[in-house]
């Protein structure tokens, strides 16, 4: 057998599987590329604050984020001034390490 009509034989069914085993490995490396950038934000989290907000007195407090707060959760902290239940008002996130690629 010569080898061009080797390559004949088999070239039309594999320069499929080629291009789709290229096709594949492009969107793989793409994928771990997002991914990868991904997890490199999350390992720097933005410095997020929460504010408290005592709803008797209105005394605002704010300290830094904990994982499950949200906007209008009512906090199992004390007011330091009057000991009512603070209730969350809003989460701050530091607009210097967002854009930090
Ligand atoms: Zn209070």
């Amino acid at each position: 057998m010569e080898p061009s009509s080797f390559v004949n034989q088999i070239g039309g069914e594999s320069f499929i599987y080629v291009l789709i085993l290229v096709f594949v490995a492009f969107i793989v490396m793409n994928f771990v590329d997002s991914i990868r950038k991904g997890r490199r934000l999350r390992i720097e989290p933005p410095h997020a604050q929460t504010e408290l907000v005592c709803p008797s007195c209105n005394l605002k407090e704010v300290r830094s984020y904990r994982e499950g707060d949200f906007i209008g959760k009512v906090s199992d902290e004390n007011c330091k001034s009057c000991d009512h239940t603070l209730s969350m008002k809003g989460i701050y996130a530091e607009p210097k390490k967002i854009s930090s690629r």
